[in-house]
């Protein structure tokens, strides 16, 4: 039980004066593909290559980060309603990279994630990953061993609506993610950290084994803390699938240069997510 972040805070993650997701963009129609491989690669560490974080802004590789645990948080579970993570229970200085909703899908952040082998989740919502280039995209990084969750169909409030449209918002991505990438995730994330126990109860019930909230938000430049104004060890840093257009121009591997360079200077690194939870 001791690494079990089980806190059933009726609350939402937004409170914590974190800004949430953007609306996603209009979806055309997804050209159908066969479903890729059902188990993404094995868990790796970033790159150690000096050169190639030379190539994308960075003056020295991420630490190697610590092995990782021998149980992951969600193992123990059995069922019915997910646990609720906020931070990963960890002592070492090491945070965990997550990207959300999947509308932006620049060709160079492929580039970069291949030639950092950077760990990352994401938080696919099926409206915003669909649109352009569509799911395909995310193949890709997938094949590179970072995972793909649920982030719902449409990006809504999910407190504002009836246990029956949670319901269909977070188990009808579940399904639309089991058919494209043949697996069924475990974890979701809630828009804009919203959510009620009628969420919990339909994410349960559709195979959820952990809703996975955050502590830190990439912005542009910087990011912002939901305490202390640092990183603390665990964090789960939210940023999203984002370009020009949202970011001021900046592009989302300036962005993610940014956040790198900002978590090396704490005395950070980076692992993945799912070998914890
Ligand atoms: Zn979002």
């Amino acid at each position: 039980m001791t690494r079990s972040a089980r806190a059933l805070l009726a609350g939402c993650a937004a409170a914590l004066l974190l800004s949430g997701c953007s609306d996603p963009s209009p979806a055309p129609k997804e050209e159908k593909k066969a479903a890729a491989p059902s188990s993404a690669a094995p868990a790796k560490s970033p790159s150690a290559d000096p050169a190639a974080y030379r190539r994308w802004g960075l003056d020295k590789p991420l630490a190697p980060p610590p092995p990782p645990p021998a149980h992951r948080i969600t193992e123990g579970h059995r069922g019915g309603v997910p646990q609720i993570v906020r931070r990963v229970p960890v002592k070492d200085k090491v945070v965990f990279v997550t990207f959300d909703d999947g509308a932006e899908k620049d060709p160079k952040f492929l580039e970069m994630a291949k030639d950092l082998k950077l760990p990352f989740s994401m938080f696919l919502t099926d409206s915003a990953a669909r649109a352009g280039r569509g799911y395909g995209y995310f193949d890709t990084l997938r094949a590179l061993g970072n995972g793909v969750h649920n982030h719902t169909l449409t990006h809504p409030n999910l407190r504002t609506l009836s246990p029956e449209a949670q319901k269909r918002e977070i188990c009808g991505q579940q399904e639309t993610l089991k058919k494209r990438f043949g697996k069924r995730p475990e974890l979701f994330r809630p828009p804009y950290g919203n959510y009620n126990d009628a969420t919990l109860a339909a994410a349960g019930s559709c195979g959820i084994k952990a809703v996975v909230l955050w502590q830190a938000t990439m912005q542009i430049n910087d990011m912002r803390y939901a305490e202390a104004g640092k990183l603390r060890p665990g964090d789960i840093v939210l940023a999203h699938f984002r370009g020009p257009a949202e970011l001021k121009g900046t592009t989302m591997t300036r962005m993610v240069t940014n956040m790198l360079r900002s978590i090396q200077r704490q005395g950070y690194t980076v692992a993945r997510l799912e070998d914890y939870v």
